[in-house]
């Protein structure tokens, strides 16, 4: 008899007449998780999905770390199966939840039984199951209304299973179920957060990485890939476009004015990123921009940026605060590998005195010098694509 994982349905459960096909689009990423982990039966019942081993090699521990980073489930819990006896369900509540009963201020008994043939109902199952355990944990009282912890039985078709509190899942929905976006991926510490936060309301990602050799290395790249690779934990294969830059900022370095470096170079990647989007079918841009981070992030110099695309831009960081991002950085794991001292394509031509308050006319007349639309195509020429294989 297998334990097995319940896992449940976020905000997907109110989506009424779309309910089907996010629960499907769930169902699909979470199956195509779970390959390399052995054989499982996915199945999905009134807002909960069972996950159950079928093969002797099913990792049901790696299964539920998989689990926790599909979007679309709120919560987690690993179910310890048992007979369908009411001595047997006890006993395995005694010994399973006994971390938890240890720790525990008071605790309840909750059942289900989807097997109607089972002797008792689900109030007698749960009254003796928590007399059961009052006698193993004498200290630990019962209580109805507020219980710290709460048991749960479950009497279904070939088992009865227990379980207490769920872990929290990735939340979200699932990815696939709201379009596709291009994701601009730098190496810093802000877009592998903003593109994390995108994945997570359902939207499948395509990274693109402006990189310009020899003034970045190889290393910067690496560092790049290996951010994807981590967000792929949670938003399945992606391929990263690597865009060659290096045309671009050695041409607006010679012929544009140094206080207005930034942001032509800015408009670039966004124009450039907005003809992958539409080469890709996405419908919008995401960026880790933050309002007045640096100069090129000042309301002015957002407008002068974006007014080079007609997609939405989705900046999910604009108003949190740097300590806030580093948090949720920290928590995806990838603040670790932001923090690598490689150069960025945007540090390597600072200028000393960006304009803080550019204005689009002036910055539009001082982009006309270059070749716009040549440079722009020639970058989309060079583009190497690089496909991640999961984390
Ligand atoms: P991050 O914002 O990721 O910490 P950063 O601070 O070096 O990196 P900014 O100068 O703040 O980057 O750029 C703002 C946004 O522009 C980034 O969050 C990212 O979305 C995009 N961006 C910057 N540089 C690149 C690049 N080389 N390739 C792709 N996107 C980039
Ligand atoms: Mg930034």
């Amino acid at each position: 008899m297998n334990d097995i994982l319940l896992l449940k349905l976020g905000e997907i459960v109110l989506k009424g007449l779309n309910r089907r096909s996010f629960e499907q689009k769930l169902t699909a990423n979470l199956r195509r998780r779970l390959i390399p982990l052995g054989q499982f039966r996915v199945y999905c019942m009134q807002s909960t999905i069972y996950v159950e081993p079928e093969s002797p090699d099913a990792d049901l521990d790696a299964a539920l770390e998989a689990a926790k980073k599909v979007f679309g489930i709120v919560s987690v819990t690993r179910a310890a199966a048992c007979e369908k006896d009411k001595d047997a369900i006890a006993q395995k509540a005694i010994e399973y939840l006994e971390p938890v009963m240890r720790t525990a201020k008071s605790f309840k008994v909750e059942s289900k039984r989807s097997d109607k043939r089972f002797p008792m109902t689900s109030v007698q199952l749960s009254q003796y199951v928590g007399c059961a355990l009052g006698e193993a944990y004498p200290d630990i009282p019962a209580d109805m209304h507020n219980p710290e912890l709460t048991v749960f039985l479950e009497v279904r078709e070939h088992a009865a299973y227990v379980h207490a509190a769920a872990l929290p899942g990735a939340g979200g929905m699932p990815v696939g179920s709201n379009g596709t976006a291009v994701t601009l991926l730098s190496g810093g510490i802000d877009s592998p957060v903003s593109s994390w936060m995108i994945a997570r309301r359902g939207v499948r990602l395509i990274p693109v990485h402006f990189f310009s050799f020899p003034y970045t290395s190889e290393l910067a790249k690496e560092k790049v890939l290996t951010l994807a690779k981590h967000l792929s934990g949670w938003c399945g294969r992606m391929t990263v476009e690597v865009v060659p830059f290096t045309e671009i900022q050695t041409q607006i370095r010679e012929k544009c004015p140094e206080e207005l470096f930034t942001l032509i170079m800015r408009r670039f990647m966004m124009r450039i990123s907005e003809r992958i989007a539409l080469a890709n079918g996405a419908g919008a841009l995401v960026t880790g921009e933050n309002l007045g981070q640096v100069a090129s992030q000042t309301m002015e110099a957002l407008r002068c940026t974006e007014a080079v695309c007609t997609l939405p831009i989705l900046r999910p960081l604009i108003g949190m605060d740097k300590e806030e991002i580093v948090q949720m950085a920290r928590k995806l794991g990838t603040f670790e590998t932001s923090i690598l001292p490689y150069e960025d394509c945007c540090t390597v031509f600072t200028p000393k005195h960006p304009r803080t308050k550019p204005r689009l006319s002036e910055v539009e007349e001082a982009e006309a010098v270059l070749d716009v639309e040549g440079l722009t195509e020639a970058a989309l020429a060079g583009i190497e694509r690089i496909r991640i294989e999961l984390y």
